[in-house]
């Protein structure tokens, strides 16, 4: 009886990093189109103030049209496009013209495979499961968004804030109280809006984006307002070390910006695989 339950998680947690496989597919699709669909959107704004008839665009959304070659515009087919296997099989190249396609794609699909994978091991099929699921996912996708363009997209962060106060309201986390993350939520947002004023006061800068609230505040709903110091002290201390190794590597893009969003991504997982306590363990605090 005890073997046979021990199998059965562990075949619904593959089962679940497969399913963490294809939606890694989506999500490499939502992380490049995300950032363009709100740039025609602003484009299509600015052209409506502006008096100008805005100009009819193609469709173009999470869905249509279907994913491309960016060098030769073949359409990739459904057997080109199985996560990961494809990438191996093709060799990560366009399989039309030998365009070399990047090997994040196929990372993404297996990182959230993994996650899934974990999330199911870890809480067996539950409501609670699902949602850790769903907030890898936003996560991954808030992470890669914010590292290429430096936006944190409000699509992704608002329902994940939303989601984090519903978790605590429907009691799937025993560990977080709705109080919890109510006070969480608002004391992410705060906390960074201040910092923000107090920097720009000071030096007339921008050290974050608003954006960075947002996913602060999501992460307070999450986890609850007493790990919202142990979240933003190893994402300060963790983008801190890499911003100051990007300067010296001088990988550093214009303007010297290192995006936040990545490093409180990071906290956020750390949180949910360890708990948000043994975070100040990890920093030696
Ligand atoms: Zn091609």
């Amino acid at each position: 009886m005890g073997v046979g339950m021990g199998l059965g998680l562990e075949f619904d947690a593959l089962l679940a990093g497969i399913l963490g496989l294809l939606i890694g597919s989506f999500l490499n699709v939502v992380i490049y189109r995300l950032p363009k669909m709100m740039e025609q959107q602003w484009a299509q704004e600015a052209a409506e103030l502006s008096g100008v008839a805005p100009q009819p665009a193609a469709t173009f959304n999470l869905l249509v049209p279907r994913s491309r070659c960016s060098a030769c515009g073949h359409v990739i087919r459904w057997y080109q496009n199985i996560p990961v296997v494809s990438y191996l099989f093709l060799k990560g190249k366009c399989a039309a013209c030998g365009n070399p396609y990047s090997v994040r794609y196929p990372i993404v699909e297996a990182l959230t495979g993994v996650l899934f994978f974990f999330c199911v091991w870890r809480w067996g099929w539950t409501p609670i499961a699902l949602a850790w699921s769903g907030f890898s996912a936003a996560l991954l996708v808030l992470a890669l968004i914010d590292w290429d363009t430096t936006l944190l997209p409000d699509d992704v962060t608002l329902p994940l804030l939303w989601a984090g106060l519903l978790v605590a309201a429907l009691q799937w986390n025993p560990a977080i109280s709705l109080n919890s993350a109510l006070w969480g939520a608002v004391a992410g947002y705060l906390s960074l809006w201040l910092v923000y004023w107090a920097f720009k006061l000071a030096t007339g800068k921008e050290g974050m984006g608003y954006g960075d609230f947002k996913l602060f505040a999501a992460l307070g709903a999450w986890f609850g307002w007493p790990a919202l110091i142990p979240m933003i002290l190893m994402a300060s201390v963790i983008g801190a070390v890499i911003g100051i190794a990007m300067k010296f590597s001088s990988g550093l893009r214009e303007g010297g910006y290192v995006p936040f969003g990545p490093f409180l991504a990071g906290a956020g997982f750390t949180a949910m695989v360890f708990g948000p306590q043994s975070i100040l363990r990890f920093i030696g605090l």
